[in-house]
């Protein structure tokens, strides 16, 4: 990995670190509702504390589940005018389609999303439902200090502060890893990528398709089930276009609204 990245990996990790123990000490220091569940050994305290667990887990290996790319996949049966394949310079092999080469990694990634400084690797077909399950584990812990932290704001009491300080926090948080994990969960569930969603338009093997198709979307139960068992990269081909496609209203063969 380029040492930048690792650089902003180690200072992402401290933070998270640091901001996990700074909330917790908060939360089980000063009265409020979860605090009170778990002084009782109520079944609550040990379902937040199993889902913390298991996000920290994620959070902690998703970057042992990385989609490298180290072969060439040169498709030669080609029965159509198909988009011709690239080569990585760096890595020396001809990349299969949704394959992207990652400067921060120096590697190249199958269905390449983003490069995540916070779990230190690219988010790429092997670890894609890993850190939509990530993000939506460690929503709900940060709603739920979220709302037990009101319960804990009496005015006058010790606290008060302390619950301020971590019902703006989670707020912050909340807002930004819920939006990120219903995205991801919606990428996932249409067999696409964050790159793929953002850049399709300058994408050469999607110029064949109208933009209202993704030729790798199996529908939501298949690319689900294929996003949590696949367990190596896929040499991606293209389906031959249909000659014709449902169009919808304003996007169709002949002229489009925008
Ligand atoms: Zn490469
Ligand atoms: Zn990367």
């Amino acid at each position: 990995m380029h040492k930048d990245a690792a650089a902003a990996t180690f200072f992402a990790r401290v933070f998270y670190g640091i901001m996990h123990a700074f909330i917790l000490l908060i939360v089980f220091t000063y009265d409020n509702d979860l605090k009170a569940e778990c002084d009782n050994f109520a079944l609550p305290c040990f379902v937040f504390l199993g889902l913390k667990t298991l996000a920290i887990f994620l959070f902690f290996t998703i970057a042992n589940h990385q989609s490298i790319v180290s072969n060439s996949a040169e498709l030669y049966e080609v029965s159509w005018n198909r988009p011709s394949q690239i080569f990585c310079e760096i890595c020396q092999i001809t990349l299969g389609f949704r394959v992207k080469h990652c400067k921060k990694c120096e590697k190249c990634i199958s269905m390449y999303d983003h490069h995540c400084f916070w779990v230190g690797c690219c988010i790429g077909e092997l670890n894609q439902a890993r850190f939509v399950t990530y993000l939506l584990i460690e929503s709900s812990c940060i709603w739920w200090v979220f709302i037990s932290s009101f319960s804990g704001l009496v005015e006058g009491t010790e606290g008060y502060g302390a619950f301020v300080v971590a019902i703006a926090l989670t707020v912050v948080f909340g807002v930004l890893v819920t939006s990120l994990g219903l995205f991801h969960f919606y990428l996932v569930s249409t067999c696409s990528t964050t790159w793929e969603f953002m850049s399709r338009h300058r994408i050469e093997y999607f110029k064949p398709y109208p933009k209202n198709v993704n030729p790798f979307n199996e529908g939501f139960f298949t690319n689900w089930k294929n996003a949590i068992t696949r367990r190596h990269v896929t040499i991606w081909d293209l389906p031959q276009p249909l000659y014709i496609y449902p169009f919808d209203w304003c996007d169709n063969e002949y002229w489009t609204c925008c």
